[in-house]
């Protein structure tokens, strides 16, 4: 049965419009279908059939039932791929969030039907995106309100992709480490212990997590009622020291945040993709996190721009806009 669906900011709703490639899921090639990291997507029961197959990223079931959940957020799909290849992808990953007879929303396949066709007006394709001078694309959130309604400024883009966000939206996005087949093929694989394998270990170590990164970053805009979301969500994600900027991505914190608020949405352990995962991130091996998260976490007091660089009359907005432009 449907969650019961209370608009506590009926002015506000927030829009996510969601990539696919490499941000939900993969494409993988047929050679690789008999690889030994399939199995562990087989076993979870997270490939798909959409023209290629395609394995679902760990997390992304959850994640669309925390977006499906929550009562002030609407979702949709943003994908450059042709929507032969997108409808069928956002069908069934639905279908396996949805309509898990354990997941306590679990919905019948009636009900299912009905929100399937509804949800068909949700997915942008590539026919929706724009060209841009010298033969590249990106996607104009403009074309979700337009058609979904909703304000620009409550409107994110959540992509492994800067460049696919318009100049004019670069604040707009939330930016996650990008993860394709190989990242998971090569994690899969145990630490051959070389020089320097740590570090070439550690960014697709995140990378395959990405989603409760994504998770734990969204939550907290969310929970930020004083600023526009397209504020908190650049003011979460950079930190501008006068020099230079930093992402926060590396802040295993906010994986542990994003495990713990998916797990609320898991029918059985959820757990990060990678064998020794949970000691990367942190955790002991009786489950508990290493260090105390929000207490430490230098994001809660990020400040947007350098006050020397603040105009006269300018708005805390377009300061936002203005830096994004030069990312
Ligand atoms: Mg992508």
């Amino acid at each position: 049965m449907a969650p019961e669906r209370r608009i506590f900011h009926p002015e506000s709703p927030i829009t996510i419009a969601l990539d696919i490639d490499d941000t939900l899921g993969s494409m993988v090639l047929k050679d690789d279908l008999d690889n030994d990291y399939i199995s562990w997507f087989r076993e979870n029961d997270l490939i798909v059939d959409a023209i290629e197959k395609h394995i679902i990223h760990p997390g992304v079931i959850e994640f669309i039932r925390y977006l499906y959940e929550n009562p002030n957020i609407k979702f949709c799909f943003f994908s450059h791929g042709v929507a032969e290849r997108n409808h069928p992808f956002v069908s069934q990953l639905l279908k396996r969030a949805l309509c898990d007879k354990k997941y306590k929303h679990a919905l019948s396949e009636e009900e299912f039907k009905l929100f399937e066709e509804k949800m068909k007006d949700n997915i942008f394709s590539r026919g929706d995106c724009s060209s841009s001078i010298g033969g590249g694309y990106y996607k104009d959130l403009r074309k979700v309100t337009l058609k979904l309604g909703g304000d620009l400024r409550s409107t994110i883009l959540m992509d492994d992709q800067r460049s696919n966000l318009s100049n004019d939206q670069k604040q707009n996005g939330l930016i996650i480490p990008y993860s394709n087949h190989l990242v998971f093929r090569n994690i899969f694989i145990k630490p051959f212990g070389f020089l320097g394998e740590a570090e070439w270990r550690e960014p697709q170590m995140r990378a395959a997590n990405h989603i409760f990164c994504a998770t734990a970053l969204l939550d907290m805009v969310l929970s930020i009622h004083s600023k526009p979301i397209t504020q908190s969500l650049f003011e979460l994600q950079y930190q501008e020291d006068g020099n230079s900027r930093f992402e926060l991505y590396e802040n295993n914190s906010l994986y542990i945040n994003g495990l713990k608020k998916l797990q609320q949405f898991a029918t059985s352990t959820l757990k990060f993709y990678g064998h020794d995962a949970n000691e990367f991130f942190g955790f002991k091996k009786n489950g508990h996190a290493l260090t105390n998260i929000l207490s430490h976490s230098p994001f809660w007091s990020v400040s947007s721009i350098p006050t020397e660089h603040k105009k006269v009359n300018e708005s805390d907005d377009s300061i936002v806009k203005r830096f994004c432009l030069t990312l």
